[in-house]
């Protein structure tokens, strides 16, 4: 029985000033949806902030990106051992911005996810389609690139330490969110594709879906048999609705 993980990804947001009390919030709130696997992606100089208030609570840190190096001269890179250093069990890796707007291609993409692994961070490998790419009828094919290239790099027995999340990107802080049903869809397809590779990963292997999930939206899409819990970019950054979305998977 695979469990329910919801994950906030702050993106470039916070203040030091700002972010005791969400952290504060999260945790207290979180401490009651024990079934419910929890955990928020901060922005790198909020790491050790976030190691300190979260310290004993149920609630996991992540960070948002790694360097595919594992250590020396890339200028303002952070690599997966600094990440751990801070308390980090998860990072996200190939999150569509960082594809989009900094040209990481899924050959970075799966070696970033690599570099995580060596490290023993648990990877959060974000996957999904254009607007233009599901009006052309190729989501399937986007995503199943996306996704081979990770099994290609790090073998499918890597999916039982790590996450999926699909994450479509004409739904990405627009407020259009997939429709249970078209989520679920591609949610069966990447899990069928693990499956070829490997059943046994494939069942138990988390998929998280994202895009403008909210409070309301978030019960009916983790009600599907393939949507174990979401990757959640706006409606983290306000605790009530994070911990509304932690709630409806419980
Ligand atoms: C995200 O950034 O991963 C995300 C899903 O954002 P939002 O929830 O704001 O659409």
């Amino acid at each position: 029985m695979r469990r329910k993980f919801v994950a906030g990804n702050w993106k470039m947001n916070g203040s030091l000033a700002g972010n005791e009390a969400l952290l504060a919030a999260v945790a207290a709130g979180a401490a009651s949806v024990s079934q419910v696997e929890c955990a928020v992606c901060v922005p790198f100089p909020y790491l050790a902030q976030a190691q300190k208030v979260l310290a004993g609570s149920t609630v996991g840190l992540g960070a948002q990106t790694l360097s595919e190096h594992a250590q020396g001269a890339y200028t303002g890179e952070v690599s997966a051992s600094m990440i751990k250093d801070f308390g980090c069990r998860y990072v996200i890796v190939g999150h569509s911005e960082r594809r989009a707007l900094y040209g990481e291609s899924n050959a970075a993409v799966a070696a970033k996810f690599v570099a995580a692994l060596n490290a023993g961070l648990i990877p959060l490998l974000c996957v999904g389609e254009t607007l233009e790419e599901r009006e052309a009828g190729v989501t399937g094919k986007v995503v199943t690139e996306q996704l081979d290239a990770a099994i290609q790099a790090a073998g499918v027995a890597a999916f039982s330490k790590a996450v999926i999340a699909y994450e479509p990107v004409w739904a990405i802080g627009t407020g259009r969110t997939a429709s249970p049903a078209q989520a679920q869809e591609v949610h069966a397809l990447i899990r069928a594709r693990v499956a070829e590779s490997d059943a046994s990963v494939a069942a138990g292997v988390q998929i998280l879906y994202g895009g403008s999930m909210k409070p309301n939206n978030a019960a009916e899409l983790m009600g599907q048999p393939d949507i174990d819990g979401g990757l959640i970019g706006g409606a983290a950054l306000v605790a009530d609705d994070f911990l509304a979305i932690v709630r409806a998977g419980a």
